[in-house]
C-alpha cells in the first residue's frame, strides 16, 4: 500500500492538518502557542474534533491532554493494553510549523489509515496530543507527558509565568484539574510502549537523503555553570601584561571546549557556551567576571562525564595560565534514556519498509516526550526529514512526500508491533 499515491495523498493531507493547526497563535505574524493558553485550548479542540471524526472516544486529561482511544479489533495476549502515540502541540516563542504538531498529526492519520484498511489490532490505542513539551512557559518542560506517566512532581503547580500566574491557576482557567493530575498516569501494565514520529531538528537525514530514520537514544544530557573572576582595570592605562582579563580567558575556554568537543565524534559528543556575560560591560574597563553556560550532551552517560572531566581540567589550566578565579557548577544532568528494542524494531521495520532501504539509526541530541514516557513504558522515536536541519524557527519545512512516507511508516510500525504479538 505504500506506493507515491498513497503517499502523496497522505503527506497532503498532513499538509493541510500541520497548516489549520499553524493558524492558531497568539501573534498574528508569528506562531507562539504555549501551554495552557486560549490558543492551546484551540488547537487541544482542533485535534480533538479531528480525533472523534476518526472515531476515537475523546477527552481531554486533567493536564490537558487530549487523548484519543481506539479499542482492540481482535483479541490477543496484549488486548487489555494500548500503544501510545504522542506528541505536542505546543510551540516556542516565534516556533516552525512541524515540531510536535507534525507527530500528533501523522498518529492520527495513521489510525484513520488502518481503519480504512479493516486492520484488526491485536491492542488498543490510544493517541495523545501534549500540551507542553517545550516547557516555555513555565521553568519545568515535559509537564504533560510527565502526568501520563506518573512523574510529575506536583511542586512544578506552585511554580508562576512572567505574569505571575501559577501553573495551578493556569490549568483551572484553562479546564484541567490541579487535584486529579495523580489519577492521569497510566498503569504500566496497560500500556505496550510509546511511540512518536517527530522531525529530526537535525541535519543528518538530509545529507544522507533519507525521509526517515530510526532513534536509538535521547542523549546524555548535562547543563553547567562557569564563572570567571578576573580583575577590572582601566582600558587605557593598565599595560598588557599585567592584565587578568576575565573575558580573554573566556575566549581561550570557549575555543578549547569547541577543540574538545570535536575530538570525539564517535559518541555524537556535542558542547555549546550559548550564553556569556562580561562585567562590569563598559568599553573602557578590562572584564573582571564573565559568567558563561555550558551544555553538554553525548551518546552516553560515560562520555558525556569523560568530556566534562576534559572540559573542567583544560579551564583549571586556563585558571593558572591567565591567574583568574574560575569556578564550575553542575545545574543540571539527565542520563541517556535508551529506546526499547521492540519498539525500536517496529519502527525499523515499519521506515524501511516505506523507504525500501533499511532506515539509519540515528541519536536524538534534543530533548522529547520520550524522556518522560520511558519511564512507563519502553518508548520508540521515528525522525522525519527536516530541510537543513532547521527547528525552533518559522523557517522549519518538511515535504508533503516526507509527511506522507512518516504516516506510511508508522502505519507499517504499528502492523509490525502487531506481528509481534502473534507472533509470540
Ligand atoms: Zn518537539
Amino acid at each position: 500500500m505504500s506506493d507515491a499515491t498513497a503517499i502523496r495523498a497522505a503527506g497532503t493531507r498532513a499538509q493541510e492538518m500541520i497548516d489549520a493547526l499553524a493558524a492558531i497563535s497568539a501573534d498574528s505574524d508569528r506562531l507562539t502557542r504555549l501551554y495552557l493558553t486560549p490558543e492551546h485550548k484551540r488547537a487541544a479542540e482542533l485535534a480533538g474534533t479531528w480525533m472523534e471524526q476518526a472515531g476515537l472516544s475523546v477527552r481531554m486529561d486533567a493536564a490537558g491532554t487530549m487523548r484519543g482511544s481506539l479499542p482492540p479489533g481482535r483479541p490477543g495476549p496484549s488486548g487489555n493494553k494500548s500503544l501510545l502515540i504522542g506528541s505536542h502541540i505546543d510551540t516556542v516563542i516565534d516556533g516552525g510549523r512541524y515540531d510536535g504538531n507534525l507527530g500528533v498529526v501523522v498518529g492520527l492519520l495513521a489510525i484513520e489509515a488502518l481503519k480504512a484498511r479493516g486492520e484488526a489490532l491485536p491492542f488498543g490505542i490510544e493517541l495523545l496530543a501534549f500540551g507542553d513539551e517545550e516547557g516555555v512557559r513555565y521553568p519545568i518542560t515535559l509537564t504533560s507527558s510527565a502526568v501520563a506517566a506518573g512523574v510529575f512532581d506536583p511542586a512544578a503547580l506552585d511554580q508562576s509565568d512572567r505574569s505571575g500566574v501559577t501553573m495551578r491557576e493556569a490549568l483551572t482557567a484553562f479546564g484541567g484539574k490541579p487535584e486529579a493530575l495523580a489519577g492521569e498516569a497510566y498503569q504500566a501494565d496497560s500500556v505496550l510502549g510509546y511511540l512518536e514520529v517527530h522531525i529530526e531538528q537535525g541535519p543528518v537525514l538530509e545529507r544522507t537523503g533519507a525521509p526517515l530514520g530510526v532513534v536509538t537514544a535521547i542523549a546524555s544530557q548535562s547543563r553547567h555553570r562557569i564563572r570567571i573572576k578576573g580583575e577590572a582595570g582601566h582600558a587605557g592605562t593598565v599595560p598588557m601584561p599585567m592584565r587578568r582579563d576575565a573575558l580573554v580567558a573566556a575566549s581561550e575556554l570557549i575555543v578549547g571546549i569547541e577543540a574538545i568537543a570535536r575530538k570525539d565524534r564517535k559518541n555524537s559528543l556535542v558542547a555549546t557556551v550559548g550564553e556569556i556575560e562580561a562585567l562590569p560591560g563598559a568599553s573602557n574597563v578590562i572584564p573582571a567576571e564573565v559568567r558563561l553556560s555550558l551544555d553538554v550532551r553525548a551518546a552516553t552517560d560515560e562520555a558525556r562525564r569523560d568530556a566534562v572531566a576534559t572540559i573542567l581540567s583544560f579551564a583549571r589550566k586556563t585558571e593558572a595560565v591567565r591567574q583568574v578565579a574560575l569556578t564550575f557548577e553542575t545545574v543540571l544532568e539527565k542520563p541517556v534514556a535508551t529506546c526499547g528494542p521492540r519498539m525500536m524494531a517496529a519502527i525499523q521495520e515499519g521506515a524501511s519498509r516505506v523507504m525500501g532501504k533499511p532506515a539509519q539509526q540515528l541519536l536524538s541530541g534534543a530533548g522529547h516526550d520520550g524522556l518522560s514516557m520511558a519511564h512507563l513504558a519502553e518508548y520508540g522515536m521515528m525522525f522525519v526529514r527536516c530541510r537543513g536541519g532547521i527547528s525552533h524557527n518559522p523557517a522549519e519545512f518538511v515535504t508533503v512526500d516526507d509527511m506522507g512516507a512518516a504516516v506510511e511508516g508508522l502505519v507499517e510500525a504499528i502492523l509490525a508491533l502487531a506481528r509481534q504479538e502473534a507472533a509470540r
